[in-house]
């Protein structure tokens, strides 16, 4: 029987490129996405010219009732597997002094709320003290957790250090319940996200301090979850990995 796979965020970017890779090897996929229905539809068909399956859920990861909504979906449609908690923003740059409080609210929200509530409910369901089969939770973090992207966006970097305590603590609070909890740390990976901070030329503007010398690919990222989310992976827990070309 395949398994089912939820990526939130799955309609483009680092989410895409995971989804589609999942698929291809043999997980059916949950294509989370929170407004743009055409991307999610795309990412969808693809799968399916590949003679996989897939469905394409709206679900805004800074809603509890999306997210409810989400498992809903994936109940129905098989036996979950593997939480991808991609979903994730960050917004213009500016310095703290210049940062208002309903910014700092959305930022911890959507990328750390929102992951904590997506795990909740995959823990429901994958834990064996809930009579699950088990199963992983991958989390997205970045290298910006460490660095502190001062300057930049603070705030981002804080609610991605807070999904590294997560991806830690719940993974020894699952350690013996079946579920792995595993976090990725991309470096400066090629997608729309950067455009959204207010300068789309960004990660490839700081490629040369990479010391692999170039940014990351989408699918570079989901290489390294796909090895996550597999066997392979099965004493790999409570830890996160960097994928950053030694950034
Ligand atoms: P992206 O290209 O901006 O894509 C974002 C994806 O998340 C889209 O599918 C978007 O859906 C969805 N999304 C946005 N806001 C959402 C919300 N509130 N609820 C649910 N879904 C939402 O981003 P990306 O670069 O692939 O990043 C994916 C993850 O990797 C993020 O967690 C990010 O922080 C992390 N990361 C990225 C980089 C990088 O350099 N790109 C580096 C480190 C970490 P729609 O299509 O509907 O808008």
């Amino acid at each position: 029987m395949n398994r089912v796979v939820i990526v939130t965020g799955g309609s483009r970017g680092i989410g895409r490129a995971v989804a589609l890779a999942v698929a291809a090897r043999g997980h059916d996929v949950v294509v989370g996405y929170a407004s743009n229905k055409a991307a999610a539809d795309e990412v969808v068909g693809q799968i399916e010219a590949g003679g996989g399956k897939a469905i394409a859920v709206k679900c805004d990861v800074g809603s509890e009732a999306d997210i409810l909504n989400l498992f809903k979906q994936a109940d129905q449609f098989g036996s979950l597997w593997a939480l991808i908690n991609n979903a994730g923003i960050v917004d213009q740059a500016a310095r703290l002094d210049g940062m208002s409080a309903a910014r700092l609210s959305r930022m911890m929200t959507v990328n750390v709320v929102g992951s904590m509530l997506c795990a909740r409910e995959a823990t429901k369901r994958l834990s064996t003290k809930h009579g699950g089969k088990g199963g992983v939770i991958v989390n997205l973090s970045s290298r910006a957790a460490v660095l502190g992207a001062p300057g930049q966006y603070i705030d981002y970097a804080a609610s991605k250090a807070a999904i590294d305590a997560v991806t830690t603590g719940l993974g020894r609070e699952l350690g013996n319940e079946g579920v792995r909890v595993v976090g990725v740390r991309p470096g400066l990976i090629d997608t729309e996200i950067h455009a959204s901070g207010g300068d789309a030329e960004f990660a490839r503007r700081l490629a040369n301090t990479v010391p692999m010398q170039r940014v990351g690919t989408p699918e570079e990222i989901a290489n390294a979850i796909v090895w996550l989310i597999s066997e392979d992976a099965s004493y790999v827990t409570a830890t996160t990995m960097d994928v950053s070309g030694g950034r």
